[in-house]
């Protein structure tokens, strides 16, 4: 059994720990058992694989528009998930990378 929790909400439109620090991410991933949102492994700071290292939440699910995949970073594979607790990704004005104003310009050198 995946570790999943449908009903609980994001934690809101952009990664924590960059709004936190004032960083950016390129895409954003949403853990699938408490929902904190942490920005993806191309990502300069990795807060979503960290996240899931530090607390064990293993499975997280894309928050990117257009995405529904689920991925498992334990068994190191993506699979099928139930629909969670809305919203399923960040708002569509949002642009990525994100968020406005905190891109560099050269951040495509920057991507992991
Ligand atoms: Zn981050
Ligand atoms: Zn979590």
């Amino acid at each position: 059994m995946k570790d999943i929790d449908p009903t609980i909400p994001p934690s809101g439109p952009g990664c924590v720990e960059c709004t936190a620090s004032g960083g950016w991410w390129f895409h954003l991933r949403r853990c699938a058992h408490c929902g904190h949102v942490g920005c993806c492994d191309s990502s300069p700071s990795q807060h979503a694989s960290h996240h899931a290292a530090d607390t064990q939440h293993a499975v997280v699910q894309s928050y990117e528009p257009g995405e529904d995949w689920f991925w498992d970073y334990a068994a190191e594979e993506d699979f099928e998930g139930p629909p969670l607790a809305p919203p399923r990704h960040h708002p569509v004005d949002q642009p990525v990378p994100g968020p406005a104003g905190r891109v560099p310009l050269d951040w495509e050198d920057r991507l992991n």
